[in-house]
C-alpha cells in the first residue's frame, strides 16, 4: 500500500517514499510518500483557497450537517478506519474498537451540536451594545502524534472545521493511515476540495517543520512530547498566531487508606498498562497511604503479571507492543535507570518472549518500582509505557505536597470513600483534569489541557471554539 498526502481534494507524492512499520512483528504495512516543502505550500494554498472562496460561504447550518454527515460516514466505514489503526499502532482490537474508533464519530457529533446550540454573546448596558462577531482563524495547521492516531486527530478536526477554518494535517510518521483515509471521507461526505489537506512527513527539516514555518498558516493545534511543542512555538513565533498545546505529564495518583480498594486497583492497572503505557493521561506516579500500601503493591503487582501479549485480533490479548523499536529503546533506558537509581522491581522490566513470529515486534513488560522517592529520575520524567513508581505517605498533606512536586500538570487520579476528602485534594492537584474514584472519563464538553509544562490553552466544548475562532466586538452606541 502507497499512502499519499491529500491537497486540494486530490492525492499527490512528492518521489520520497519512507517505510511504514508493522510494531507486532517488524512486517511492513506500507510506503509513504513524504510531503516535500512545494507539497506542504500547495496544501496551504489549497486551503487558502477554499477559506477565501466557497467553504468560507459555508452558513452555520451547513457546516452543522457537513459534520453530521462525516461522522456517520466514520461510523459506516468504521471496520476500515480498525484495521488501519490497529497495523498502525498493533494495539488490541477491543481496545482500538472501545476507545479510538468509537470516539472519532462522537468528536464530529459534539461539535456539530455545540456549534447548533451556540447563541450569541450581547451586553447592552444604556446607551451602548456590545455585542461580538465570531469567525474563523482560517488556515490552520494541525500536528498530531502516534499513541491514539485517529482520536487525537478527530477531537481537533472537528471544531476546527465546525468554526469554519480550513485545515492542513501532518499526523504522526508512525501512524500515516487513518489521517489519508479520513481525507476521503470528508471528501465523500461533501466538504469542498481544500478544506482537509493531509501532508506526510516527520518534524525537523520535513513536514512538520515545514508547515509550523509555512506564512500562510493562522494558527497551530499540537499534541505531543514537552520539547516538540517548545520547537514549534519558537517556528511560529515570527508570525505570532495563536498555540494550543497538550503535551507529556508525569501523571499522579494518590491512594488513601480508606480507598474501596478493589475499584482503586482496578483503576490504577488501566491507568497504568492500557494502550501500553501510551495515553498521556497514563499514571507513572503512584502515591500509597502507608496502611495499603503494601496491599496496592501486590494487587497491581498481580494485575501485571496476567497481562497478555499478542495478536490483536486474538481475544485473550490484553496488550500490543509499544509503537516502535525506537520508542522501546527509550523505555528500556529507563528500566535500567531504575536499576542503578536503586529501585525494588515489583513486576515485569524486561523484553517477553513470544516466539519467532512476534519477536522482531516492539515488545515490553510492564514495570512497576518501589523503594525510590520523587528525586529519582523515573518519578520525575516522562517515560510514556507501562510503568509506574509507587511511593508512601502518611498524612494528606504530604500527599498533595508529593503529586504536585512536577514540572507537569496533565492530569491525576485521587481514590478515597471520604467525599469532603475527595473533592478536596482532586481540587488541590495543579493539573488540567483530576479525576475521583476513576480514570479516563471524559465528557467532550469539558476542559482538556495541562498545566505547567504538559501545555497551553485547553480544547473542548465552547474553549475549542474559542481557540479555533476570532473574535470581533462590536460597541453600538446612541
Ligand atoms: P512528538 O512530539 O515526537 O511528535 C508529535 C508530532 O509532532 C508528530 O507528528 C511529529 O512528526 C511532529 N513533530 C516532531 N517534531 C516536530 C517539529 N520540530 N516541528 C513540527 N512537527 C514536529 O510526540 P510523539 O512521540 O508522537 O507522542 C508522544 C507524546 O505525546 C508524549 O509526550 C505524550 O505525553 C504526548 N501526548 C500528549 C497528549 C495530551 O493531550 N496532552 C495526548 C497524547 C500524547
Amino acid at each position: 500500500m502507497l499512502l499519499s498526502s491529500f491537497v486540494g481534494g486530490e492525492f499527490v507524492d512528492s518521489g520520497e517514499l519512507f517505510d511504514n512499520v508493522n510494531p507486532i512483528d517488524g512486517s511492513l504495512v506500507g510506503k509513504v510518500s513524504e510531503a516535500d516543502q512545494s507539497v506542504v505550500d500547495k496544501a496551504v494554498r489549497a486551503a487558502r483557497s477554499t477559506f477565501d472562496g466557497v467553504w468560507g460561504r459555508y452558513t452555520v447550518p451547513e457546516r452543522v450537517a457537513l459534520l453530521r454527515r462525516i461522522a456517520d460516514k466514520i461510523d459506516e466505514r468504521a471496520g476500515e478506519l480498525l484495521k488501519a489503526e490497529v497495523a498502525d499502532t498493533g494495539k488490541p482490537v477491543p481496545l482500538a474498537t472501545t476507545l479510538d474508533i468509537a470516539r472519532a464519530s462522537a468528536n464530529f457529533r459534539a461539535f456539530a451540536d455545540i456549534l447548533a446550540a451556540q447563541g450569541i454573546d450581547a451586553y447592552h448596558t444604556g446607551r451602548l451594545l456590545n455585542y461580538a462577531v465570531r469567525k474563523p482563524l482560517g488556515v490552520v495547521a494541525i500536528i498530531v502524534p502516534w499513541n491514539l492516531p485517529l482520536l487525537l486527530l478527530t477531537w481537533k478536526v472537528a471544531p476546527a472545521l465546525a468554526s469554519g477554518n480550513a485545515v492542513v494535517v501532518k499526523p504522526s510518521e508512525e501512524t500515516p493511515t487513518t489521517a489519508t483515509l479520513l481525507a476521503s471521507i470528508i471528501a465523500e461526505a461533501g466538504a469542498p476540495d481544500g478544506v482537509y489537506n493531509v501532508v506526510h512527513g516527520f518534524g525537523p527539516g520535513s513536514a512538520g517543520e515545514f508547515l509550523t514555518k509555512h506564512p500562510g498558516i493562522n494558527g497551530v493545534t499540537f499534541t505531543g512530547e514537552t520539547k516538540t511543542g517548545a520547537a514549534i512555538m519558537q517556528a511560529v513565533a515570527p508570525k505570532v498566531v495563536p498555540v494550543s498545546f497538550e503535551l507529556g505529564g508525569k501523571n499522579a495518583a494518590v491512594v488513601f487508606n480508606d480507598a474501596d480498594l478493589e475499584r482503586a486497583i482496578d483503576g490504577l492497572a488501566r491507568s497504568t498498562f492500557t494502550n501500553t503505557g501510551q495515553i498521556c493521561l497514563c499514571t507513572e506516579r503512584i502515591y500509597v497511604q502507608r496502611g495499603v500500601f503494601d496491599d496496592v503493591a501486590k494487587g497491581l503487582a498481580d494485575r501485571a503479571k496476567q497481562l497478555r501479549f499478542g495478536r490483536p485480533d486474538d481475544p485473550h490479548t490484553t496488550s500490543g507492543p509499544l509503537i516502535s523499536q525506537a520508542h522501546r529503546k527509550k523505555v528500556l533506558e529507563y528500566y535500567d535507570i531504575a536499576q542503578q537509581e536503586g529501585a525494588q522491581l515489583l513486576a515485569g522490566g524486561g523484553v517477553p518472549k513470544l516466539g519467532p513470529a512476534l519477536d522482531k515486534g516492539s515488545w515490553i513488560e510492564p514495570a512497576l518500582w518501589t523503594g525510590l522517592d520523587n528525586h529519582a529520575r523515573i518519578l520525575r520524567e516522562e517515560i510514556f509505557g507501562p510503568v509506574a513508581a509507587l511511593v508512601p505517605f502518611d498524612t494528606e498533606d504530604e500527599a498533595i505536597r508529593l503529586a504536585n512536586d512536577t514540572e507537569y500538570g496533565l492530569a491525576a487520579s485521587v481514590w478515597t470513600s471520604d467525599l469532603e476528602r475527595g473533592h478536596r485534594v482532586a481540587g488541590a492537584m495543579k493539573v488540567g483534569i483530576a479525576w475521583l474514584n476513576t480514570w479516563y472519563l471524559r465528557d467532550l464538553r469539558t476542559p482538556f489541557g495541562g498545566a505547567g509544562l504538559s501545555g497551553i490553552g485547553r480544547e473542548g466544548g465552547l474553549h475549542s471554539l474559542n481557540f479555533y475562532s476570532e473574535l470581533t466586538n462590536v460597541c453600538v452606541g446612541w
